[in-house]
């Protein structure tokens, strides 16, 4: 067991992406590389809506995976009656807990809520299933309302809060405070379920772990609403490598994943997505790529191997000669230090032309060519 647990939204909030529908066949087989991954639990939809949403959440459950299955509620006994029908061992309950929610979305007092969370609770009690109540909006909810939210759930029997930053508008510090000051009063787990819309979701849910939350919620490539959710890669790989706890998922999964996910939903990886981008482990410039050939360590946190990628020396307008030689020698060419300094002067020259970087075959054009220009040529390649 890791030491913070891991919950997986991609198939519910991740598929609220506008724009963005899984085919049932995608959810189970993103459902099946999420438990090979290790997550804890997989929010595998919301039963009420019926057709085949109800048909995958019910499909994802009979697969007997080892992570817990949640099917997502309002704070509604028949939605909770849904999910029941479709077996799955854990309910999400959501209800708004912000003033600005019931007031104007909810149109209701927050007696009402509170009322309404806990009929909820007690119904899916009695089926014995794992609650998760969701506090939507919590990070614009009033703080006492909050802990006064968190008891009255604990106490209708809920196993834990979600506490959604649902626009998007927390920073890490305060995350961290609020967090903290909810478990002082509180003795319930939390879960940190946090919105991009600042850029600052993965940030947020790491800033929540450090509060004292125990579960972390978030989505493959961090799809979402609007600007997305917290990206499960970065949540993963930021707990390891930069809070250094120990995880129970395997990493090398992560890759394959992200590509699954961004295929079936259409939603291409940008080249710099934070750990599973193709250039995570790229180099080019002339410093970093010295640096990366004598000890990864320089510019590298960790193997690439670790996420399923390899190290990529590229060659192009920064690169520097300590990447020519080591690319064109692990290639069978001899070239030395002096011959190194014409190719690079070659190759930015045509890195600037063609706008881009240089492939293989191009560099060794370039070698040939410097050795013809310069007499070194022993024979014609
Ligand atoms: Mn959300």
């Amino acid at each position: 067991m890791g030491d913070i647990k891991i919950v997986d939204v991609t198939l519910r909030d991740g598929e609220q992406t506008a724009g963005v529908v899984f085919a049932n066949k995608e959810k189970i087989q993103i459902a099946k590389m999420l438990d090979e991954l290790g997550v804890d639990q997989i929010e595998a939809g919301i039963p009420i809506m019926g057709g085949d949403e109800f048909e995958a959440v019910k499909a994802i459950a009979k697969l007997g995976l080892k992570a817990d299955i949640i099917g997502w509620n309002r704070a509604v006994i028949k939605d909770i009656e849904a999910s029941l029908k479709c077996g799955v061992n854990a309910v999400a309950i959501s209800i708004s807990t912000s003033d600005i929610h019931i007031q104007h979305k909810l149109k209701t007092t927050r007696e009402r809520v509170l009322e309404n969370m806990v009929k909820a609770v007690n119904f899916a009690k009695q089926e014995g299933v794992y609650i998760s109540v969701n506090a939507e909006d919590a990070s614009r909810t009033d703080m006492e309302f909050m802990v006064e939210f968190a008891k009255t759930a604990k106490a209708a029997g809920a196993d834990r809060i979600r506490y959604c930053d649902t626009v998007g508008i927390m920073d890490p510090f305060k995350i961290m405070n609020t967090i903290a000051a909810i478990k002082k009063n509180v003795d319930i787990d939390i879960e940190m379920h946090t919105h991009n819309d600042f850029g600052m979701a993965t940030a947020n849910a790491i800033a929540g772990v450090l509060g004292g939350a125990e579960y972390v919620g978030a989505t493959v490539n961090g799809l979402g609403e609007r600007a997305g959710n917290a990206a499960l890669e970065e949540v993963i790989m930021g707990l390891k490598h930069v809070l250094g706890k120990e995880i129970s998922q395997d990493p090398k999964k992560l890759r394959e994943l992200s590509y699954y996910v961004a295929n079936a939903s259409g939603r291409k990886l940008p080249t710099w997505k934070a750990i599973v981008g193709d250039n995570i482990f790229a180099h080019e410039s002339g410093i970093h790529a010295d640096g990366a050939l004598k000890y990864p360590k320089t510019y590298e946190v960790f193997e690439p191997s670790e996420v399923g990628l390899e190290r990529k020396i590229v060659i192009g307008k920064h690169s520097g000669t300590a990447a020519i030689i080591k690319n064109l020698q692990d290639k069978g060419y001899e070239i030395d230090h002096d011959v190194a300094e014409i190719v690079l002067s070659k190759v930015r020259t045509a890195a600037i032309e063609l706008k881009r970087t240089l492939n293989d075959r191009e560099l060794i054009y370039i070698y040939n060519e410097c050795l013809r220009e310069n007499g070194l040529l022993k024979r014609e390649a």
